[in-house]
Order: structure tokens, then C-alpha cells, then sequence
């Protein structure tokens, strides 16, 4: 049956999913090929969570350089040289994306650099005009940018860009309130450049807890970082002098020498041929699918950020992993648990977050206990930093069920994973207090909280 095909999976897409789902249905022992037509690993490999983690290592020397004043060290001729950072940054993305490709070509994967679109029942056409089939067909195209319509768009950069800039900006607005925006904006400032957020709504970070979201607007605003809400473009002009006068809703014209938009990602389905075999898609442009990741098409997957379900890459991962292991291996078909995935905004300082917030958990539960630790970390007391830590604990109160953990501060992301297992696996609120604390530490505020 098999051999009627050249392929038994053809994959679009080597980012996250696709690279994990034809590792592993080539390790199952499937014929696979997949199309890449920008550069393998995909969006959080190549611009994406990847390199933006990096800058927010980079970036955060600026704190660290300061503090470091406080508890005793004298630094003399500091100086920041954005164009090392950034060729480093890209010298270890050039290196992964190496290791990715390895990793597929180690496991017999067929590897073509190119665009491919479905041409046909089981068909694919290559950039080339190759013409290749498969028994089954994985979508794993990711999403890219959203760039609102107005007059000057074609001057605003993305975050594809934000990586390569020749010169870190004077002046910055980044338009968006979601996570990359506000890491970006994080980013920017530690770097100094005079960041301008603006955002459509009056809030930043839809989704997570009230609490946590005001206490980063708070210390990003002592930090110097303006925000504009509801404010939406009218027009971008570009000047002589290469700078950009950006007009607002409700704002007056304003000076920019970059503007970058962060306000959401579509899926990736121009070009893929989907309409040729009848691939359902939703009213934002994401590929339907089951649990399973199915499409209507029965022998169609689609996963990852075009399916726009949870846009990160562990759960890309996940769905990839899910989709080798249930349609080549010798498993019974299982889907992914889509439900408390933990996240994180890695702005300055971190947010943190999993399960219900507040609001969810009392519109959802009705009865809850919140317990809440508000401190300055020992770090930031000495080093005379007036950043205060909050963390948040969400707890239905008919079973003691912690249900959600919210938390902005130093390390938050770092120490949010091994709380995400506790409130996963369905721990209490008394599991934590039996826990012993790790003294001193920030996290240890997680079981001592009264
Ligand atoms: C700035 C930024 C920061 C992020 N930070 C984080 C983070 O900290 N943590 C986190 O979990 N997630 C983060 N993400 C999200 C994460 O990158 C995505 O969720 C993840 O990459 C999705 O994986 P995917 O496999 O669905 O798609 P992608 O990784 O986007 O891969 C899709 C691939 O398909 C290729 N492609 C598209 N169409 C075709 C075609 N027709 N033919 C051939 N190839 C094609 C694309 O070139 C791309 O390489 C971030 C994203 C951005 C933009």
C-alpha cells in the first residue's frame, strides 16, 4: 500500500512540530520527506523564542551592571555593542538550525529547501516543480505576523526583523500588548533606547491574572517604558532623515526611528493548496482539526501554530510527537492534553503563569482561596532595587485544589515549571504547606504562603 506513494509522510514545515513529527515517524520507520522554504528549526529556532531569550540575557546586564555597584564590585568603562550581540545571537541560531537539519538527515528524512503547496489528492508541488506524493500529508506551516492596515504599514518592522537591526533605536514604539510586544519592549529599554507601547485596548497580557499584569505595568513604567492605550495607527510617514512620524488615535504626532508591530500572528495558509483537496479552515485562517490533529481530509494533519490552538512550541512539540507516534507507531492514537500549559512572558522582570486566574477561577468555581506573597527579593533589597515579586496561588475552596499560580519576578519562568507539575498532577494547597521550604530562596514563598 505504502509503496503506491514516494513518501508515506510528506511534512510542510521543519519548525517545531513538523521537525519533531517526521523525526519521529521516520524513527517508526515511515518514508518521510518535508519542505522548508525559509530555514529549518522553524520560527522559535530561528526568530523566535530562541534568539529573543538570548536578548533578554543580553538585555538584562543592564540591571545586573548597576546592582552590581551594591554589592561591592566597581565596573569602570562599561559599554553595551549591540552589533556583538546580535552577530552572536545569529552565529548560535546558524548552529542549531545545523543541528536540526542533522538530527533529520541522521533519521533518513528527506530534506527539501523549498516552498511546497498541495497540488492534488496526495500530491505535492515543490518550488521546483517537482512533483512528489505521499500516503499522508502533515501541515506543520507555523503562523507569521499580523500587520494591521493603515497608510505607512510598509515602513513597521516585526519581530522577524527586531533581530537584525543595524543600530539599536533612540526611539522605539512597539504597537501590540501581548507577550511579544511586551518582551520586546523589556528588551529595548534595558538596551536604552525610549520605548513607547502602544496598544489597541486598555490592557496588556490579555489572559493573565489582573494582579500580575499590573504589577509589570507598574515597574515597567518606573523603568521608563511609556504606554499609549487605545490607541490604534492612523498613518506612519517616513522622513528624510529616515525617521518615522507616526500618528495615534487620540495622540499627537509623534517621532519614531523604529516602529514595530507585535499585534498577533496568522497562520501560515497562503499558497498551501488547501482549497485544491477541500482543507477546512476556521474564520481566522486556522486549519481545523480534531484531537487527533485531523483535518477533514482524512489522510490531512495539521498542527503546531497554523492549527492556532496554543501557539508555543512545547505544545507544537507535543502534537508533532502525538501525530508520529498514533499514525506510525504501535500505540492506540492519543491526543494532546491541551489543558493547563504553562507559559511565560520573559519581560523584565518575568512573568510566570499556569491554570486558572483569578477571575477565571471564580467565575468558573464560584468558591476560591487566594493566597498572595508580595516581597522584594533579597537581591533586589540590598542592590536598593524597588522591584517588589509577586506570587499568586489560586485555590478552589471546596477541595482544597491548588487551580492556578501566577508570578512576576526574578527566575519566575524557571521556578514556575516545577510548580506547573504540582498543579498538573492536581496537588492541594496542604501538599505545599506539608513541603519544607528551600531557605532562602524566592520560591520557597510558594509553600509558606498563609
Ligand atoms: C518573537 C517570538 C517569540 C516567541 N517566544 C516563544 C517562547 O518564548 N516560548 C514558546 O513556547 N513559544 C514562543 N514563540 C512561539 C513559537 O515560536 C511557535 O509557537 C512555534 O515555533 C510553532 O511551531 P510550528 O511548528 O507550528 O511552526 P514554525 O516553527 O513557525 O514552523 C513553520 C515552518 O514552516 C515553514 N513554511 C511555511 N509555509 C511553508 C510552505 N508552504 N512550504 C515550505 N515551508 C513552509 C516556515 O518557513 C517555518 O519554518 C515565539 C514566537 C515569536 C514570533
Amino acid at each position: 500500500m505504502a509503496d503506491q506513494y514516494d513518501y508515506d509522510l510528506f511534512t510542510i514545515g521543519a519548525g517545531s512540530g513538523g521537525v519533531r513529527a517526521s523525526r519521529v515517524a521516520a524513527a517508526h520507520g515511515a518514508r518521510v520527506a518535508v519542505a522548508e522554504e525559509y530555514r529549518v528549526g522553524g520560527t522559535c529556532v530561528i526568530r523566535g523564542c530562541v534568539p529573543k531569550k538570548m536578548l533578554v540575557y543580553g538585555a538584562h546586564f543592564a540591571e545586573d551592571l548597576e546592582d552590581a555597584k551594591a554589592f561591592g564590585w566597581t565596573i569602570e568603562g562599561k559599554s553595551f555593542d549591540w552589533a556583538a550581540l546580535r552577530d552572536a545571537v545569529q552565529n548560535d541560531v546558524t548552529r542549531l538550525e545545523g543541528l536540526y537539519g542533522e538530527t533529520l538527515s541522521n533519521h533518513d528524512v528527506t530534506v527539501l529547501n523549498e516552498h511546497a503547496r498541495i497540488t492534488g489528492d496526495h500530491q505535492i508541488t515543490l518550488a521546483s516543480g517537482k512533483i512528489v506524493t505521499a500516503r499522508y500529508i502533515l501541515i506543520a506551516t507555523g503562523a507569521r505576523p499580523f500587520i494591521p492596515d493603515f497608510r505607512g504599514n510598509e515602513h513597521v518592522i516585526t519581530s522577524n526583523e527586531a533581530f537584525h537591526l543595524d543600530a539599536i533605536p533612540r526611539r522605539i514604539l512597539i504597537a501590540g500588548g501581548g507577550y511579544i510586544a511586551n518582551e520586546f519592549a523589556g528588551i529595548f529599554n534595558e538596551f536604552g533606547s525610549k520605548v513607547t507601547l502602544a496598544n489597541r485596548s486598555d490592557t496588556i497580557l490579555r489572559g493573565y491574572d489582573e494582579s500580575v499584569r499590573d504589577r509589570l505595568l507598574q515597574i515597567s513604567l518606573t523603568k521608563g517604558i511609556e504606554y499609549c492605550f487605545m490607541a490604534e495607527f492612523e498613518y506612519v510617514e517616513k522622513q528624510d532623515d529616515g525617521s518615522l512620524r507616526v500618528k495615534l488615535t487620540g495622540q499627537d504626532e509623534r517621532i519614531f526611528d523604529v516602529v514595530m508591530v507585535a499585534t498577533g500572528r496568522v497562520p501560515n495558509i497562503e499558497g498551501l493548496g488547501l482549497e485544491t483537496i477541500g482543507v477546512e479552515c476556521g474564520k481566522r485562517g486556522e486549519i481545523v482539526v480534531d484531537t487527533f490533529s485531523r483535518t477533514n481530509v482524512d489522510y490531512v494533519y495539521a498542527l503546531g501554530d497554523v492549527t492556532d490552538r496554543v501557539q508555543l512550541t512545547p505544545v507544537a512539540i507535543r502534537e508533532g510527537q502525538a501525530f508520529a507516534d498514533s499514525v506510525f507507531g504501535e500505540v492506540e492514537p492519543y491526543a494532546v492534553d491541551h489543558s493547563c500549559v504553562p507559559s511565560a512572558v520573559f519581560s523584565h522582570p518575568p512573568i510566570a503563569a499556569v491554570g486558572m486566574t483569578e477571575g477565571e477561577a471564580r467565575n468558573t468555581l464560584g468558591s476560591v482561596k487566594v493566597y498572595q506573597a508580595d516581597f522584594r527579593p533579597m537581591k533586589n533589597v540590598v542592590a536598593g532595587r524597588n522591584e517588589r515579586s509577586l506570587y499568586k496561588m489560586i485555590v478552589d475552596a471546596a477541595t482544597d485544589r491548588i487551580v492556578g499560580i501566577h508570578m512576576i519576578g526574578p527566575e519566575a519562568p524557571e521556578i514556575m515549571q516545577a510548580a506547573a507539575v504540582a498543579v498538573k498532577a492536581g496537588l492541594t494547597k496542604a501538599d505545599f504547606d506539608a513541603t519544607v521550604a528551600i531557605h532562602p530562596t524566592m520560591a520557597e514563598e510558594l509553600v509558606l504562603f498563609k
